[in-house]
């Protein structure tokens, strides 16, 4: 079968995204057509590995990744002339002058990297150098499959650029050749990090759950999903929930018409599946969400590859 990659994203956080991945790949694992991947790129929070912990016997690969850019203060070129201060050559105000040693300080939270201050100094006294931005984590999940994710450095600026590293780090792995379905985790947003989270994918999930801000939320995503093009389905979490919002929920998803993947009910197994950190289709595989999540699994397979 030909290899698909499938994002998840969700425009609003904590609406179940990394939850419903967890579960859609282990269902996958047990279906014996598959080869599936997991990778988290929701480099600023990924929490896809509490869900899904490595297999005591698994090596754990970790890689440090170096995306981030920094200036570097070259004590010896200075000659001490104040000017990267007094005419403020730095937008980010990360640059104060150190009275007692008659230097320049960069604060390192406060710096982009943008390289005014290289530019500026008369004697070049700073350099721009990449920094540890993040590091990218991989091993074999206890479900069996390999997980990675990345994970964002304290002050690094750069989440975008570590989300693209993590995902072409999967392509590194030694299953990546037989491997016919890669998940990838998206954060939530519309910013960079899902910028790059969809580049590049087969297909798009986006979750939401019928609320103001969800809808709100789902739209701005969609609105990005647009520009790339690329197809995408709608999974509506905790569908029942009673709420005066369900009738303009229920209206704006018939109007639209778009693809609707799948519904999942509320369901007290999902909260409980999490506070014992397992799948919902593992924790309680009879469960009303449980149940949704393998019709929705079937659903994405026969839209992925046209499967009647
Ligand atoms: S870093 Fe450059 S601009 Fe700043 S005090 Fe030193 S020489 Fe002057
Ligand atoms: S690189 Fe840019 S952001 Fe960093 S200290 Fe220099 S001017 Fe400020």
């Amino acid at each position: 079968m030909e290899r698909k990659i499938v994002g998840v994203v969700s425009g609003k956080g904590g609406v179940g995204k990394t939850s419903i991945t967890a579960s859609l790949a282990s269902l996958a694992k047990k279906d014996s057509m598959m080869k599936v991947i997991v990778s988290d790129c929701d480099v600023d929070a990924p929490n896809l590995a509490i869900i899904l912990p490595p297999d005591e016997e698994s090596k754990i690969d970790i890689k440090d990744t170096f995306t981030t850019l920094k200036s570097e203060f070259l004590e010896d070129l200075c000659n001490n002339c104040r000017q990267c201060v007094d005419d403020h050559f730095c937008e980010f105000n990360a640059l104060h002058w150190d009275s007692q040693n008659s230097i320049p300080k960069i604060d390192f939270l406060k710096c982009e990297g943008c390289g005014a201050c290289k530019v500026l100094c008369p004697t070049h006294a700073f350099k721009i150098v990449a920094v540890k931005s993040g590091e990218i984590i991989s091993y074999r999940s206890k479900m069996g499959f390999p997980l990675t994710y990345g994970k964002t450095q304290l002050g690094s600026t750069t989440s975008g650029k570590l989300v693209s590293e993590s995902k072409e780090h999967v392509k590194n792995l030694k299953e990546y050749n037989e491997s016919n379905l890669i998940f990838i985790d998206g954060p939530p947003g519309i910013g960079c990090p899902v910028i790059a989270t969809l580049s590049n994918l087969d297909y798009v999930i986006t979750v939401c759950e019928p609320t103001p801000s969800a809808l709100h939320d789902l739209l701005r995503v969609i609105e990005v999903i647009h520009q790339f093009n690329i197809p995408f389905g709608i999974l509506i979490n905790k569908s029942d929930l009673q709420s005066s919002f369900q009738n303009t929920f229920s209206k704006y998803m018939s109007d639209t018409n778009y693809e609707i993947l799948g519904k999942i009910p509320f369901d007290l197994s999902i909260p409980k599946a999490m506070s014992f950190a397992k799948p919902v289709v593992q924790y309680a595989p009879d469960s009303k969400a449980s149940l949704a999540i393998k019709e929705i699994y079937t659903n994405l397979k026969r839209t992925l590859w046209d499967q009647n």
